[in-house]
């Protein structure tokens, strides 16, 4: 496991952490200072935190509640990975899914584990931007990072989105109010553009505000692209779209002549009528612009480390999410490989659920088949998913307790620092035991088939 050296100052039971990382949305703040209470146990100040991080680090408190819970009994971890291990070493169709709340060390172990095991990995992207994920496959992207946009963006566009409530210090630290090398006036030298179905809490930072009909954002963003190369539009868009053709042609403009424009979208985009084909669309914009001057386009992703799960699972297998092993190698396909789909149609007879709580947000014919099949949940908390498992282990917090990598929204790694230590294990720590008891059991099932082959020859 990775550790960073410790940046902390202690005086009697007060410890301070600087720089330490704020796991709560994908902005991951690493400028976060965590004034600690050793004897007490508890984060008394977070400073820089916004209001959700604050919410995560003054809240934290660990719970004291049982090491593992076998089917609602009190266990010990060591007999819960056994009880998990036979679990997966007899299931014929198991899933991992979840694992944007938890390191990308325990993301790449789990990966391991299910393609030894030939089940199925999916993240809770396939819920989020795995529209995008499939859309980046076909059309790819102009990106960059989130400090080079603080640093050059003068145009910044925000569609499908409202970071104000779901990235608070979007605005402060990356594209709206940071001061940037060529934006020292920062919002003075910004201009900001909010493209919406309705109107949120970040649209009062915004210069233009558009409201576009709900469900019409494909077609507004291919009239943009027409418009980008010069193409006749039919009119009949303005209707369509709710957005008249001089507010489509003022955006264009703006965006062919900005110095450094950004297109920043959200699930307003992947999880509304069109989902990857929006995606898709929104990408292509953003590589067009290109011909004229420097555009990107990028995801804004809210889980602390989802892209950390889609990077992990697309480094080990080229795929983000929603990847089967059961070939021996693997297979992509979002709707037959992804979580919802698996549960709803009763595909899966085991479930993993790493750090994440979808008893409490996937449909009710999902639940109702994840309380049929064993499941076997890591969490520190006592999930509504813990509640229907057959084991459910408690596990340190990540960013917290437990030290590791995690991706920023923008693909860049960054390290995390613990501030308090943790009586439970890692969630790295159980995978890692899970794995290598299957690992056992695998092998003591291959020899008895092998013994078993052989009797019947002889026989
Ligand atoms: S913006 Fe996100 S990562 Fe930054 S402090 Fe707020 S919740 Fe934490």
């Amino acid at each position: 496991m990775m550790r960073v050296a410790e940046k902390a100052k202690s005086e009697g039971n007060i410890k301070i952490v600087e720089d330490a990382t704020c796991t709560f949305c994908g902005c991951l703040c690493d400028d976060m200072v965590l004034t600690v209470d050793v004897d007490a146990k508890k984060i008394t100040k977070a400073k820089n935190a916004c209001v959700l991080g604050k919410a995560l680090f003054l809240n934290y408190e660990e719970e004291d509640r049982p090491f593992a819970l076998i089917g609602g009994k009190e266990a010990t971890t060591a007999e819960a990975v056994e009880e998990a291990a036979q679990i997966l070493a007899n299931a014929r169709f198991p899933i991992i899914y979840g694992m944007s709340d938890t390191t990308c060390e325990t993301q790449r172990k789990a990966v391991g584990l299910m393609d030894m095991l030939g089940g199925t990995i999916d993240s809770t992207t396939s819920v989020c931007h795995g529209p995008t994920g499939m859309a980046l496959q076909g059309v790819g992207e102009s990106t960059a990072t989130l400090g080079e946009i603080k640093n050059r963006a003068d145009l910044v566009i925000y569609w499908g989105g409202n970071p104000a409530e779901s990235l608070p210090r979007h605005f402060a630290r990356y594209a709206v109010t940071a001061k940037g090398m060529y934006t020292p006036n920062r919002k003075k030298d910004r201009t900001i553009v909010n493209i919406d179905v309705r109107h949120t809490k970040s649209v009062p930072v915004a210069d233009i505000f558009i409201q576009v009909k709900p469900g019409a954002d494909f077609e507004l963003l291919w009239a943009l692209r027409a418009l980008v190369k010069n193409r006749h539009v039919d009119p009949n868009i303005e209707k369509k779209t709710g957005v008249s053709m001089k507010t489509m042609k003022d955006l264009v403009e703006r965006m062919k002549n900005c110095r450094y424009g950004v297109l920043f979208f959200g699930m307003g985009l992947t999880m509304t009528r069109g989902r990857h084909f929006n995606s898709a669309a929104i990408l292509s914009l953003g590589s067009d612009l290109n011909e004229y001057t420097h555009f990107i386009a990028t995801p804004m992703r809210g889980h602390g480390n989802v892209t950390g799960a889609d990077t992990v699972v697309a480094w080990q297998t080229g795929y983000p999410f929603g990847v089967n092993f059961s070939r021996g190698y693997p297979k992509f396909n979002p709707g037959e490989f992804t979580a919802t789909d698996m549960f709803v149609r009763g595909d899966a007879d085991a479930g993993l659920i790493l750090a994440s709580d979808p008893g409490s947000n996937f449909t009710q014919a999902a639940v109702d088949h994840m309380k049929k099949i064993p499941m076997i949940v890591l969490d520190p908390k006592y999930t509504h998913t813990a509640k229907l498992a057959r084991v459910a282990f408690t596990t340190a917090h990540y960013g917290i307790n437990v030290p590791g990598t995690a991706y920023r929204s923008d693909g860049v790694p960054i390290e995390l620092r613990t501030c308090l230590d943790s009586k439970y294990p890692s969630d790295e720590e159980v995978i890692t035991a899970i794995y290598r008891r299957v690992e056992q059991l695998l092998i003591a099932k291959k020899r008895s088939k092998g013994a078993n082959n052989k009797r019947q020859k002889a026989a």
